[in-house]
């Protein structure tokens, strides 16, 4: 049990399947005096777009969460980039999820994006297997992360609204701002901002300019639970809490967030340690009857040893931590 009295964990894991263009997800776990935060920003990240990652992870290990108005949260189930047998597999294995949020626009190595017939195939499935376990009115979102152009928007979204029967939003279908609203003008499926909101300089441009419908609000990237509360606020419009793909330590700060919003229209995206290979606890957040509890998590030494991360990656992990707590005092 000595690893659990160390106040920093570094693990690691392969996903289920490729995610984000990533194989494998890694972060590491700090332990403060209300308990344990996760920072893991993506390496493509640098220390400065890190900062707000890590004042998420010091206010997760230092402070309570808000206090919470529902005990559980509503979570979809998220369909990677795969074929329709296997978004089948994934949406019965969801634990009782009600809505899926597929993803579209996903580009091979060579850059092609998708043809929009594997995307018709893969919500023809979503849907099928919805039916299959009997939850008709299941709602099913797209998401794009920005890749598409207006034009492929505005051309695909038709077909895969009908593919679906009917989509509850497309998240993030452009990269802008600009673009965002002019989809929004032009289609009839509801528009959700998702990059725009945690990688932009200033989240309310998306408001000024009718841009949404509704915001994807992540914890890690957007500095804490309490800055996304005031964020919601401000922003004034329904919001889906999302994960950054976390062990559920990091997921358990998202549980928190949707847990102290005032309204919750939506099912949150925080159902993601379903697409770990194996988390950081042998009692990981995952959803029963299509929802998860509202609980701290916290590592168990027997998972840790499964996810212990390689000398190198550990050393990278710590120095980085260490970059990141030395520009936080300095802030
Ligand atoms: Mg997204």
């Amino acid at each position: 049990m000595a690893a659990i009295l160390q106040r920093r964990l570094v693990w690691s894991t392969p996903l289920r399947t490729r995610f984000r263009g990533l194989d494998s997800r890694d972060g590491l776990l700090l332990r403060g005096d209300a308990g344990w935060g996760e920072l893991s920003p993506f390496w493509e990240y640098d220390d400065a777009e890190s900062s707000s990652w890590w004042r998420a992870a010091r206010e997760a290990a230092d402070l309570d969460f808000p206090p919470a108005v529902r005990d559980r949260v509503e979570v979809n189930v998220t369909v990677p980039a795969v074929e329709p047998a296997l978004a089948r597999d994934i949406v019965l294995r969801s634990g009782g999820c009600r809505t899926a949020k597929v993803k579209v626009a996903q580009r091979a190595h060579d850059g092609v994006v998708e043809p929009v017939d594997a995307e018709i195939a893969r919500l023809e499935a979503v849907r099928a297997a919805f039916d299959e376990v009997g939850v008709p009115g299941a709602a099913i979102r797209v998401d794009a992360n920005g890749a598409w152009s207006v034009d492929e928007a505005v051309r695909r979204l038709p077909l895969l609204d009908r593919a679906a029967r009917g989509l509850e939003y497309v998240e993030q279908p452009c990269a802008s701002v600009e673009e965002l609203a002019e989809v929004r003008r032009r289609v009839d499926v509801p528009v959700a901002a998702d990059e725009s909101i945690r990688r932009a300089e200033d989240p309310l441009r998306v408001v000024r300019q009718d841009a949404a419908d509704v915001v994807v609000l992540k914890v890690q990237p957007l500095g804490g639970v309490r800055a996304c509360l005031e964020l919601a606020e401000q922003v004034g419009l329904p919001v889906v809490v999302s994960s950054a793909l976390e062990s559920s330590v990091g997921l358990a700060a998202g549980v928190a967030l949707a847990a102290a919003l005032p309204d919750l229209p939506y099912a949150c995206g925080l159902a993601t340690s379903q697409l770990l290979h194996r988390d950081v606890t042998d009692d990981p957040l995952l959803p029963v009857d299509g929802a998860l509890p509202v609980r701290r998590v916290a590592p168990d030494a027997p998972s840790l040893a499964a996810v212990a991360a390689d000398p190198d990656l550990e050393q990278r992990w710590l120095a980085r931590c260490d970059r990141l707590a030395t520009r936080g005092e300095a802030a």
